[in-house]
């Protein structure tokens, strides 16, 4: 699964969780005792499932006969079961019915035979019906128009426990089965499932029975059926049959994402050592939206939101392409990482996600290193080490109790920390050799499940340098670790480094955790990188080759922060142009990052800050610039001084603008692109009068001649406008949205009317979003977009209208919806009524995202009222 993209940039701005069970025979790894799991004397082996959609009625009927071993003689079997209405049960075999009762909230069902079920083989056939749900989970809907008027098509989406949804079913990711599908579909209708279609058979009433290939032995969070007016375009690949199924009408934009999957494919088959194992791999676009995930990984047939696959020159972006290369990057690593080889239980999700957020990168580095994906990595790693140095953060692998906390780890620290260790690991023990890990983990471990445990004993099989306890110190423990440079003698050609190892907290209390054994690689300007493990507090010398500026850190492959004596920081800012770039975002984010809690003054930062306008940066570094400028702005919200910052803020940005302009140049970088957006849309936030005058103008001849501005300069100018709206430009943008001709675009201009400064605009968005005129999926994307520049308005209006707004998120991601639309708030009096909020509608052990929006409060609120008098001080002084 991919987070949603818009979450991920908000992010990524910075703006905004005992050793597991010992080893078991290959075949089935127990998850551990202590979480909510069905009874282990019945293991499901295939399920042959027969679905006869309503989609008008928005229901279904089932019919199942699920091969079961009974593992122990049992009177009663126990399955998953969530709104699901069993109508008939029985044991083939067997006459009488056994009497089903439910339990709603451990979402089970029970099959009473009042005999004892002898051990072995049976048949269990079940007929049942159930939902077909509006927000993507489950079974689900997605709508939209055409020129031939509305649609509907229907999709799946089981990750982390709602095929419990689709089947009564042993929904746990150790209990892997088979799966034989058929679905009675409207003729016409494409069909799409995990595997290819083995059957189609007409109906004499028109319809038709579409029965596909039976799955191999897998998890039931990966089963996938889609039915729908689709088109497919597909081409043979390593002998492996890649398709994109889109809605009719749009396959010249899946182009680009069949050419993504037949790049990286080969590619994987030989990295990972084990070959694709399905004959073919789908990805497929859904017209709509959620605010938890942007795609999901079903072996066989990745699903992704329209955004993340589909490339519409008229709308799409630089960013978008990267996007899409990425996302299906992502999904495509899981087909090994997480389907073939699956964790037992969901606190080892990191196994999944951990790794095919490194693998993404990993891939697309390879095939378009001009991206610099691991540089642009760095920003998700600065937001998610502000998180992890947070209340409300967890270790990596945590213990997840049940369905509804899993949910909650579908995040950053999974994801991105998941990530940067990953990439901390491979770079100690070398490419090669962790390539060789992960082929052993891969061969070993097909087809079955495994806890992290697993992947470290093959790493350390045969290694030079066994990496276990490193590892358990960053995946069991929460938290950041800090090195602190105290100081650097140049002796006989070598630099005597004093190093000292602690912990970064913004929060103290944030993690128990306060020793780490820490891989740290330390370089001079433009000498060779030395690495040593640091462990322990007392003080150590670490000797790097050659004198001068030195990196601790070098290429910021380590996660932990640096803290420089002054002396060294003074020398790193004065030589910065000749650092690497990593070294630049990485010192960069370091400094910021301990001045904003105060354990810097004010004064490096700023400076350094101003050091990136007098030369030019890689455009990823300086993204990072003009975002982290951005992102104070916001935190200036309504300040005296705020005027005087963004005059700053322009002065440094200005060198970028003159460079770039409005216009894409010949030959320019793809990343001097993603800049050019990110300086023009924070240049309009400042109210740079040549920028906004420049946005009018060409917002004017837009409205005249929509061809009148590529893509880029589209989303730019439309960004602007609504930024900066008055009531006049806000009709005119709204008459977009409702003259929009895809879903694509019409999702996109909607959520621009929520990025209104001006409260009265916001809250006519708001006001909108619940008309009924944006689709369902549209509307919580709106409410996110005001929660940009008006938290709190977006989460009274979301509290006042909860029983509206609730039935729009999916039910394993309810949790966060409401707490991250504070994630941009700077007042700490909002922290006791989200608490109130939480405390009514939100169910005790669901609260992560509670905690970490309190923190990431307490933490705004402090640099507003700390930090922002001293640097208004340092502008009174130094900026006239
Ligand atoms: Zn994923």
């Amino acid at each position: 699964m991919t987070a949603s993209i818009l979450r991920t940039a908000l992010l990524a701005l910075g703006l905004l969780v005992c050793p597991l069970g010992g080893a078991l025979a290959q075949e089935t790894r127990q998850a551990p005792a202590d979480h909510v799991a069905l009874p282990v004397n019945v293991v499901p082996e295939r399920y042959e499932v027969e679905i006869t959609p309503d989609a008008k009625a928005l229901t279904f009927a089932g019919r199942g006969r699920i091969a079961v071993t009974v593992r122990a003689s049992t009177g009663v079997i126990t399955l998953n079961d969530a709104e699901l209405v069993i109508d008939s049960a029985r044991l083939e075999g067997e006459a009488a019915a056994p009497k089903i009762t439910y339990d709603a909230a451990a979402q089970t069902a029970s099959l009473a035979f009042g005999h004892a079920v002898a051990p072995g083989p049976h048949v269990l056939d079940l007929t049942y019906h159930g939902k077909i749900y509006q927000q993507a989970s489950g079974f689900f809907a997605l709508d939209y128009v055409t020129a031939q008027g509305p649609k509907r098509a229907l999709f799946t989406q089981f990750e982390n426990s709602d095929e419990r949804r689709f089947i009564p079913s042993w929904d746990e990711p150790a209990r892997k089965a088979t799966f034989r599908l058929t679905v009675v579909a409207p003729a016409g209708e494409m069909a799409v499932s995990n595997m290819p279609i083995a059957t189609t058979q007409a109906l004499p009433d028109g319809r038709q029975r579409v029965t596909f290939a039976e799955t191999p032995k897998m998890s039931s969070y990966l089963l996938f059926l889609a039915v729908g007016d689709f088109e497919r375009i597909h081409r043979m690949v390593d002998g492996v049959d890649l398709g994109v199924v889109v809605k009719r009408g749009d396959t010249a934009q899946a182009q680009y994402a069949l050419d993504v999957e037949s790049q990286i494919l080969p590619w994987y088959n030989t990295y990972f050592g084990v070959r694709f194992p399905l004959p073919k791999l789908d990805l497929i676009a859904g017209p709509g939206q959620s605010q938890f995930f942007g795609a999901m990984e079903n072996w066989g047939a990745i699903f992704s939101f329209e955004q993340d696959l589909l490339i519409d020159p008229r709308l799409s972006t630089e960013a978008d392409r990267q996007a899409v290369y990425i996302v299906t990057a992502h999904e495509m690593a899981h087909q090994w990482f997480g389907d073939l080889v699956t964790m037992a239980w969901w606190d080892d999700l990191w196994l999944n996600e951990g790794f095919a957020s490194w693998m993404e990168d990993k891939v697309t580095d390879h095939f378009h290193p001009e991206w610099k994906v691991w540089l642009q990595s760095l920003m998700a790693k600065q937001g998610v080490m502000q998180q992890d140095a947070r209340e409300g953060t967890h270790p990596i692998i945590t213990p997840v109790h049940d369905i509804l906390q899993a949910s909650g780890d579908f995040d950053d620290i999974t994801y991105s920390k998941g990530q940067a260790v990953i990439r901390m690991l491979e770079a100690y023990v070398g490419e090669d050799a962790w390539r060789a890990g992960v082929r052993r983990y891969i061969k070993d471990h097909a087809y079955g499940n495994t806890t992290t445990n697993d992947l470290w004993a093959e790493m350390d099989k045969g290694a030079a340098r066994p990496i276990t306890q490193i590892a358990h110190d960053f995946t069991l423990q929460a938290g950041v670790p800090l090195i602190t440079e105290a100081g650097a003698v140049c002796e006989a050609g070598r630099t005597q480094l004093s190093l000292t190892q602690g912990h970064f907290a913004i929060d103290p209390d944030s993690t128990h955790a306060s020793e780490w054994r820490v891989p740290v690689n330390a370089a001079t300007l433009g000498g060779a990188v030395s690495g040593e493990v640091v462990e322990g507090f007392s003080p150590r010398t670490m000797s790097v080759a050659g004198c001068g500026p030195t990196v601790v850190n070098a290429d910021q492959t380590g996660y932990f922060r640096t803290a420089y004596s002054p002396e060294g920081l003074r020398a790193l800012t004065e030589r910065l142009p000749e650092l690497s770039p990593y070294d630049q975002m990485g010192v960069y984010n370091d400094t910021a990052t301990l001045t904003y809690v105060g354990r810097e003054p004010v004064e490096p930062f700023l400076e350094m800050t101003v050091r990136f306008s007098q030369f030019t940066p890689d455009p990823v570094v300086m993204s990072g610039v003009v975002g982290r400028l951005a992102g104070l702005d916001h935190i200036y919200q309504g300040l005296p001084g705020q005027a005087r910052f963004r005059a700053f803020a322009s002065a440094i940005i200005q060198p970028t603008y003159q460079r770039l302009g409005w216009e894409k140049k010949a030959g320019e970088s793809d990343n001097d692109g993603l800049l050019r957006a990110a300086t023009l849309r924070a240049l309009g936030d400042f109210g740079d009068p040549a920028v906004v005058a420049e946005a009018h103008r060409r917002f004017a001849g837009f409205l005249a001649d929509q061809k009148s501005l590529d893509a880029a300069t589209r989303r730019t100018v439309l960004e602007i406008m609504a930024v900066r709206a008055d009531a006049a430009t806000w009709d005119q943008l709204h008459g977009l949205a409702k003259a929009a001709k895809t879903q694509l675009e019409r999702r996109e201009d909607y959520t621009l009317l929520g990025l209104a400064e001006d409260p009265a605009l916001a809250q006519r968005a708001l006001d909108l979003s619940l008309s009924g005129e944006p689709d369902v999926t549209t509307a919580p994307g709106m409410i996110a977009a005001v929660s940009e520049r008006h938290p709190q308005m977006a989460f009274e209006f979301a509290a006042a209208h909860w029983d509206r707004i609730s039935p729009m998120f999916e039910p394993t991601t309810i949790a966060g919806a409401v707490p991250r639309l504070l994630s941009n708030a700077t007042d700490l009096a909002l922290i006791p009524r989200l608490d109130a909020f939480a405390e009514t509608h939100i169910p005790a052990d669901a609260r992560q995202d509670v905690a970490k929006t309190d923190a990431t409060i307490r933490y705004r609120a402090g640099v507003r009222t700390k930090r922002i008098p001293e640097i208004d001080a340092w502008l009174a002084a130094n900026v006239k």
